[in-house]
């Protein structure tokens, strides 16, 4: 090729487009894992009687700045709004689920005939900074307990959770639980602490001087050391909780006792959305480094009316299942993927592909998972590099029709895992074969 010719060519070379940062594609490779997750999931869900819910994608975005709130991270700068090009309507890619869901219950009517049990899974978008755990396009597996009051039903959702850790096999999950109360309870521990926090303010570092005018909860999250002391004698929000807040939490904490679920009451646990009241929990590992939050969630009694329903008590958790995933791995319980098919045809084109297709629909009806091999420049390839395509499927047996044996109307059937053993066997009778060597192998 001429330098000439050369450069053209390079000048001719089509870019290639990348994906979107933080959103990432699931390969083959993963596939098999996610579907071993989302199998366990819709197990559990059945388990507890919940039943599965679909909302759309894209939702308008009053949805969720008025189920999630103004002031939160999500809403403030996280979400991906964008304004309907035909017709002006500002709409928001979701960034979780819990609003949107409650959207279709008010609008589809679903408490009508009393409460619901409901489960919901897809993406999330979030702009945020991408890092092992934290995505823009990321999933999520929730449940939503709807129209209950009592706490049976959180502990309901928490020995969900539980059951879920132990069938997947994770390991060092933590229980963190705490109650919110209600709000005219939040509002006199909120006045107590700003008033603590005036009274120590030499010892405020400079974030925590902001939000002791913004949101004096938020000095709680603080990570400075120096602060922790101080933060630590600060008063509990548990004791300025009534008698019914209280007693709510108590039940709560002994069902979980009886059940043998082990938690903490961690006083600083506020959850980031401002809908929350009384029972709020989170899911905590130390495996995962700063993404150690796998699920959490709460009751959110208020949330129902605020959408412009009925008012009805509600409560539910969230889980990443990207975390859930990552953490599957460090506790060394990830599946290991199967093989691809139980049985790889083999054949020469011609005649002999066309009793190959054939005998494929064969044993696909009869319930064997089979790979036809189809050569890659549409002609053929030789039985050689055939046996190795057959051999890395994983499949158990190889069925060969070659010209020879089709003109006696027979095949060859190799057993690829234990003997390597062929044999010849009638045309007709190929599903009834493989069937009879695979209880034989099994045996
Ligand atoms: P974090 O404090 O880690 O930002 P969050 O409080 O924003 O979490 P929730 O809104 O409660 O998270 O969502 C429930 C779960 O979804 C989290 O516990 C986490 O496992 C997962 N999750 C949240 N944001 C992301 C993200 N950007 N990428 C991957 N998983 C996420
Ligand atoms: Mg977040």
């Amino acid at each position: 090729m001429t330098e000439q010719s050369k450069e053209q060519k390079s000048q001719n070379k089509v870019q290639k487009i990348n994906g979107i940062r933080g959103m990432n594609d699931l390969l083959p490779a993963d596939a098999y894992q996610w579907a071993h997750l989302e199998h366990v999931l819709r197990d559990l869900t059945r388990a507890y009687g919940y039943e599965f819910l679909r909302t759309p994608i894209v939702e308008a975005t009053a949805v969720f700045q008025r189920g999630i709130g103004e002031v939160t991270d999500i809403v403030e700068k996280e979400m991906y709004s964008f304004e309907d090009r035909l017709n002006g309507e500002q709409l928001t890619l979701r960034p979780e689920g819990t609003a949107a869901l409650v959207r279709s219950v008010i609008e589809n009517n679903l408490l009508y005939e009393g409460p619901k049990r409901l489960w919901y899974t897809g993406p999330m978008f979030r702009h945020e900074r991408p890092q092992r755990g934290r995505y823009r396009q990321f999933h999520q597996f929730g449940i939503e307990a709807l129209g209950f009051a009592g706490p049976d039903i959180d502990a309901e959702i928490i020995l969900m959770g539980q059951r879920l850790w132990d069938e997947l096999g994770l390991k060092g999950v933590r229980l963190e639980i705490n109650s919110l109360g209600q709000a005219h309870e939040r509002a006199e521990h909120r006045a107590a602490l700003v008033a603590y926090f005036e009274n120590h303010q030499a010892q405020l570092d400079e974030d925590s001087q902001r939000r002791l005018l913004t949101n004096p909860l938020r000095i709680l999250d603080s990570k400075n050391p120096q602060m922790q002391a101080l933060i630590e004698g600060a008063p509990k929000l548990l004791d300025f909780l009534g008698e019914e807040s209280l007693g709510h939490f108590n039940a709560v904490m002994n069902l979980l006792k009886a059940n043998n679920i082990p938690c903490k009451i961690n006083p600083r646990l506020v959850r980031g959305l401002d809908y929350y009241n009384l029972t709020v929990f989170e899911w905590v590992t130390d495996e995962l480094g700063a993404q150690g939050t796998i699920a959490g969630g709460g009751r959110y009694d208020p949330l129902i009316e605020r959408m412009g329903g009925k008012a009805a008590p509600a409560c539910g958790w969230a889980m990443g299942m990207e975390r859930v995933l990552e953490l599957m791995k460090v506790s060394g319980s990830l599946p290991q993927a199967q093989a691809l098919c139980d049985v790889f045809v083999l054949h020469q084109g011609g005649e002999t592909l066309t009793a190959a297709t054939i005998i494929a629909e064969r044993l696909r009806s009869a319930g064997l998972d089979t790979i036809l091999f189809c050569p890659p420049d549409g002609q053929s390839a030789s039985f050689k590099s055939q046996m190795k395509k057959a051999d890395a499927s994983g499949a158990a047996f190889a069925v060969i029709i070659g010209p020879d044996e089709l003109a006696k109307n027979e095949a060859g059937l190799k057993d690829l895992r234990d003997t390597g053993e062929q044999k010849s066997i009638p045309v007709d009778g190929v599903v009834e074969a493989v069937i009879d060597a695979m209880v034989g192998a099994t045996e």
